[in-house]
C-alpha cells in the first residue's frame, strides 16, 4: 500500500542526467530514478534484536516507453510492491517477475505500457525488511567495549562499489544521480547520523526517535549511509562556515582533537584549491571498530578508529596515516561525490585525484610530517611502477561489465597510485597555474552531474608549442593502455644524446608488446642545466618517436639523470659510460635522484637488461650515508628482498645487517617523518628476517626477536580475515620473522584451508589476501600458497579468474627453482580451461628464463660480493 496524499506533494521532477548505460549487466536505460523516500526501523540494537524494517519510495521518470521497472535487490525480503502515476495517483497494477538472484535485479512487469509523455513520473513504494548482517558489506552491526567491556553494538553501512543494494532495493549504478530524504527510527538513548544534517526529531510512544535529515544533494547510491551507536561527538567550524564533526566512542572523546583539526585545515585547503564549497553543510567524520580501511560517504565518511582516535602521544606515523587519510576522504567529496564517475570503467577520476589531493594537501599542512616529494616517489611511483610491470589494467578500463567482484579488482595500486601519479606528472607538464585552472573548471562545469575522462580532458586550456601534444593526447597516452615505456639514454659526442623507448616488462623474453609508445615528457638534471629542466619537461618524445637524438645543457664532464625528479612515469636505463658517471657521483646527488636511479636500476637488473653488478655496486656507495628515502627503495621486496632471496650469501646477509643498522642509527628510536617512521619499521622487519637466518645457519640462536613467537591457527585466521591492512601486515611480519624450518607455513595453509572451508572470505579477496602475502615475502610464502592454490577446483576461481590470472602471473614472476616451477605448471594446467591460450606457454618461457639467469648470474654475483668486501663495510667503520 502506499500512501496516495504524500505522493501528489513530492511529485515534482528534480534533475534528469541521462546515465551512459551498456549492456553487461547494466540496469536498462528506459526508466530514471529522481529521488528516494527512505524510511528505516532499527529500534532492537542493545537488544539483540539485528533486525529492520523498511519503506522506500522512489521517484522514476519514464524515459521511453516500457512495460518493466528494473532495479537492484539482494538480501531484502519484500512484504509490498506498490506503483502509481505521480501525476494522480493511479496505482499502476504489475507483476513481480521472479528476483534474480545471480543478476541481483528485481525486475517488476507492469499490465499496461508506462508511457514517457503520458505516465512521466511515477513511484515505486517497497515495504521490506531484513538483518543486519556481520560481513561489513551493506547495512550491518559491528561493536566496541564499553564501560566495563561491555559489548556495544553499532549499526553502520558499507556500499561501495555496490553494497546499497544489500540495505535496501534501488538503481545501484554510479551513473544515477538522486536526492535522498532519509528517515530512521531508532532507540532514543542512540546517536543517529546521515548524509545529511538532522531536520527533526520526533519522540514516539514507545521511547523511539524518528530522526528526519534533510534532503542531500543529489548522489550515487554507494554513498549513502548511516549510523546508529552510542557515540560520542565533537565538533567546530571550518572557516567556509561546513560544521566538521568527529564521531567515535565516548572513551575515545579526549583523543579526537588532532583528527578535528585536519579535518577541518584540510577542507580549507581544498576549497582554496579548488575554488569550490564543499556544498554540504555539515561534514562529520566517524570512527567505526574494525572497519579497516575509510570510505567516502558523503557528508559522513566512515574509518577505522586507528585514523581518527590520536592520544597526545601518537606516534608520528600515525598521525602522518592521519592526515593521509582524512585527506584522502576529503578530497573525495569534491572529487568522486560532488563530481562523479558515470561508471566503475573510470575510477581512476576520483582514486586518482584523492590520491593525489592525500599528498599534497597533507604535504602543505603538515610540510614537518610530510615531504611531498619524498612521500610521493615512495607512497605511490615506486609500487605503482612495480604493478604497472605486470599485464594489468589500463586506468580506463572499458568495456567494464556489472560484475561486482570484477569491478571490486579495479580498487588497486593503478587506479590509485598510477593515476595519481600521470595527474602530477600532468601537472609539471603544463606547469602549476594551468593545471589548477583545469581542475577548478571541471568541478564548476560538472558539479552535482556524472563524468567521463573526455570531460576532464576538455576542462584544460592551454597554449602548447608546436612540438608538444595536447592535454588530451598526454591524458590518452598514459590513459588508454596499460603499462609504461624504459627510456635508453645513450651519450654520444659532445652534448648529443640518444633517447630510444620501448615497453617495459619484467622479464626481457615476454615483450610481446614493443609497439606500445607514449608521449614521454623528457626532465633531466646536469651539472650545467641548472636545475631548469627537472620539473618542466625539456622536450616531449612523441608517440610516432622510437628514437630522438638531441642537444641537451651539459658538458661532457657531466652526471646526466633522466626523470631527476620522478615526475614522469618511466624508468630509464642508461649505456655504460651514463651509469658509470652517476655511480662516481651517486652520493653527491639529492636523495630523491638517488632513489630513482637505485629504483631503476634494480629493476632493469632483475629484467635482465643490466648486471646486478650495478646494483651492489651503488649500494656500496650508499653503505655509509643511509638517507631513508633511497634506502627504503633500495631495501624494497622487489629489489634487495629479490637479490637476497637468490643469492642466499651469507656474506651478502651481513652486509645488509650493517646496512639496517645503519638506519636505526640514522633514524633512532623515534622517526621523525613518516619516511624515518616507515624506515624504521622496514629496517625492524629486515632486522628479525636476518635474525631468524642466522638461527638457520645456527649461528647465533640468542637474537631471535620476541615478535616472531609461534601463533596459532585461530589467531592467523582472524589476522588474515581482517579488513585490517596493518592486522595483516603483523602477521606478515611475525610468520616471516620465523625460522624457515618451523611449521608456521603449515599453520598457514591450515589457516587458508579454514577460511576456505568456512567461507570466510570470497574467492576475489581470498586472491587478494594470496596476493598481499606474496608480495611481502615471495621466497617463503610462495611454496605454502601453491601448495593451497592446487586444491581449488578451476569452478571455483572461475568468477574471478582476472583475480587468479593475476595472482598467477605474480607467482610464476617469482618462481627461482625447477621444482616449484613444476609445481606451478601443474597447476595452471589444472586451471587451463579459466585461463587464456597463451598463458600457460607464456608463463613456461619466464619460468625457464629466470631459472637459467639464476644458474648463470648468481654463482657470479656471489664472486663479486666476496671479491669487493662488503661484508667488511661496516666492520671498517667500527660497525657489527
Ligand atoms: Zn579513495
Amino acid at each position: 500500500m502506499c500512501i496516495v496524499m504524500l505522493w501528489l506533494v513530492l511529485c515534482s521532477v528534480y534533475l534528469v542526467i541521462v546515465p551512459v548505460v551498456t549492456a553487461n549487466g547494466r540496469l536498462p536505460n528506459n526508466t530514471l530514478p529522481l529521488h528516494y523516500d527512505l524510511h528505516l526501523e532499527a529500534t532492537g540494537l542493545g537488544l539483540h534484536d539485528y533486525t529492520y524494517r523498511g519503506n522506500v519510495s522512489i521517484r522514476i521518470a519514464i524515459v521511453s516507453d516500457t512495460n518493466e521497472v528494473v532495479l537492484h535487490n539482494v538480501g531484502n525480503t519484500l512484504k509490498s510492491i506498490c506503483l502509481r502515476r505521480c501525476r494522480d495517483g493511479e496505482e499502476i497494477s504489475h507483476q513481480l517477475l521472479e528476483s534474480e538472484p545471480a543478476s541481483e535485479l528485481l525486475r517488476i512487469r507492469t499490465d499496461r505500457i508506462l508511457r514517457r509523455a503520458d505516465d512521466q513520473v511515477i513511484t515505486l513504494t517497497i515495504v521490506f525488511h531484513n538483518t543486519l548482517g556481520k560481513d561489513r558489506m551493506g547495512f550491518y552491526r559491528t561493536q566496541y567495549r564499553g564501560a566495563k567491556r561491555i559489548p556495544m553494538a553499532v549499526a553502520t553501512t558499507h556500499f561501495q562499489p555496490s553494497y546499497a543494494r544489500l540495505a535496501f532495493p534501488c538503481f545501484d549504478e554510479p551513473g544515477f544521480k538522486t536526492t535522498f530524504q532519509i528517515t530512521i527510527v531508532a532507540n532514543g538513548s542512540h546517536l543517529v547520523a546521515s548524509n545529511a544534517p538532522i531536520a527533526t526529531v520526533t519522540w514516539l510512544q514507545d521511547g523511539h526517535k524518528a530522526v528526519r535529515f534533510e534532503r542531500t544533494p543529489p548522489m550515487q547510491t554507494y554513498l549513502v549511509t548511516f549510523l546508529i551507536a552510542n557515540f560520542t561527538s565533537v565538533h567546530t567550524a571550518s572557516p567556509s562556515g561546513v560544521e566538521i564533526g568527529i564521531l567515535a566512542p565516548p572513551k575515545d572523546k579526549k583523543s579526537l582533537q588532532f583528527s578535528l583539526q585536519a579535518a577541518t585545515t584540510l577542507l580549507s585547503s581544498l576549497e582554496e584549491y579548488t575554488g569550490q564549497s564543499l556544498g554540504l553543510q555539515k561534514l562529520d567524520h566517524v570512527a567505526i571498530p574494525q572497519f579497516g580501511n575509510a570510505m567516502e560517504n558523503w557528508g559522513l565518511v566512515a574509518y577505522d578508529e586507528q585514523f581518527l582516535v590520536l592520544s597526545a602521544k601518537a606516534h608520528r606515523l600515525q598521525r602522518a596515516q592521519a592526515v593521509l587519510t582524512i585527506g584522502h576522504e576529503t578530497a573525495h567529496q569534491l572529487f568522486g561525490n560532488l563530481v562523479g564517475p558515470a561508471w566503475w570503467s573510470y575510477l581512476w577520476l576520483s582514486e586518482g585525484f584523492a590520491t593525489y589531493f592525500e599528498l599534497l594537501l597533507g604535504a602543505d599542512a603538515y610540510p614537518d610530517l610530510l615531504p611531498l616529494e619524498e612521500s610521493f616517489a615512495v607512497r605511490h611511483m615506486h609500487p605503482a611502477l612495480m604493478a604497472d610491470a605486470y599485464e594489468q589494467h589500463p586506468l580506463t578500463v572499458e568495456p567494464l561489465s556489472a560484475n561486482t567482484p570484477e569491478i571490486e579488482t579495479l580498487f588497486d595500486t593503478i587506479t590509485y597510485s598510477k593515476a595519481g601519479c600521470i595527474l602530477r606528472m600532468i601537472n609539471c607538464s603544463i606547469g602549476e597555474a594551468a593545471f589548477q585552472a583545469g581542475v577548478q573548471n571541471y568541478l564548476e562545469q560538472h558539479r552535482n552531474g556524472i563524468v567521463t575522462p573526455e570531460d576532464l580532458y576538455a576542462s584544460f586550456f592551454v597554449q602548447q608549442r608546436k612540438d608538444t601534444p595536447t592535454v588530451e593526447q598526454m591524458f590518452r597516452s598514459w590513459v588508454d593502455k596499460p603499462g609504461y615505456p624504459v627510456v635508453t639514454v645513450e651519450r654520444l659526442n659532445g652534448s648529443f644524446v640518444r633517447f630510444r623507448q620501448q615497453r617495459y616488462h619484467n622479464q626481457e623474453v615476454t615483450t610481446q608488446d614493443i609497439t606500445s609508445r607514449w608521449f614521454i615528457p623528457i626532465t633531466y638534471y646536469t651539472n650545467s642545466s641548472l636545475g631548469q629542466y627537472e620539473y618542466q619537461p625539456a622536450f616531449w618524445m612523441k608517440e610516432t618517436d622510437q628514437e630522438l637524438v638531441i642537444q641537451l645543457e651539459m658538458n661532457t664532464r657531466d652526471v646526466l639523470v633522466v626523470n631527476p625528479r620522478q615526475i614522469g612515469f618511466y624508468r630509464v636505463e642508461y649505456d655504460e659510460r651514463g651509469w658509470n658517471s652517476i655511480v662516481d657521483n651517486l652520493t653527491t646527488l639529492p636523495s630523491i635522484m638517488q632513489a630513482k636511479l637505485i629504483d631503476d636500476a634494480f629493476v632493469l637488473a632483475r629484467a635482465g637488461l643490466v648486471g646486478y653488478e650495478l646494483c651492489l655496486e651503488m649500494l656500496q656507495e650508499l653503505a655509509t650515508s643511509p638517507d631513508p628515502v633511497p634506502w627504503l627503495i633500495a631495501m624494497a621486496e622487489e629489489n634487495i628482498g629479490y637479490l637476497q632471496r637468490v643469492l642466499q650469501s651469507a656474506e651478502f646477509d651481513r652486509f645488509l645487517t650493517g646496512f639496517v643498522g645503519e638506519m636505526f642509527d640514522l633514524a633512532g628510536n623515534v622517526g621523525r617523518t613518516l619516511l624515518q617512521s616507515q624506515a624504521l619499521d622496514v629496517a625492524y622487519d629486515w632486522w628479525s628476517r636476518l635474525a631468524a637466518s642466522f638461527i638457520e645457519s645456527k649461528r647465533e640462536s640468542s637474537i631471535r626477536p620476541r615478535a616472531c613467537l609461534p601463533t596459532p591457527v585461530q589467531e592467523v585466521v582472524q589476522a588474515l580475515v581482517s579488513p585490517d591492512d596493518h592486522v595483516r601486515e603483523r602477521l606478515f611480519a611475525r610468520l616471516k620473522c620465523l625460522p624457515k624450518q618451523s611449521n608456521e607455513p603449515s599453520v598457514l595453509l591450515l589457516a587458508l584451508n579454514r577460511i576456505r572451508a568456512a567461507n570466510l572470505l570470497t574467492p576475489g579477496k581470498l586472491f587478494a589476501v594470496l596476493e598481499s602475502l606474496i608480495k611481502s615475502d615471495p621466497g617463503r610464502f610462495l611454496p605454502p600458497t601453491v601448495q593451497f592454490l592446487s586444491s581449488i577446483p578451476p569452478e571455483e576461481a572461475g568468477p574471478v579468474a582476472d583475480r587468479f590470472q593475476r595472482l598467477l602471473n605474480l607467482i610464476v614472476h617469482e618462481v627461482t627453482d625447477r621444482r616449484q616451477a613444476a609445481q606451478v605448471r601443474k597447476l595452471m594446467v589444472k586451471n587451463s580451461s579459466i585461463l587464456p591460450a597463451n598463458f600457460l606457454p607464456h608463463a613456461s618461457t619466464v619460468m625457464t628464463s629466470t631459472i637459467s639467469w639464476h644458474m648463470k648470474q648468481v654463482p657470479k654475483l656471489r664472486e663479486f660480493v666476496h671479491d669487493s668486501h662488503m661484508a667488511s663495510i661496516y666492520e671498517r667503520e667500527g660497525h657489527q
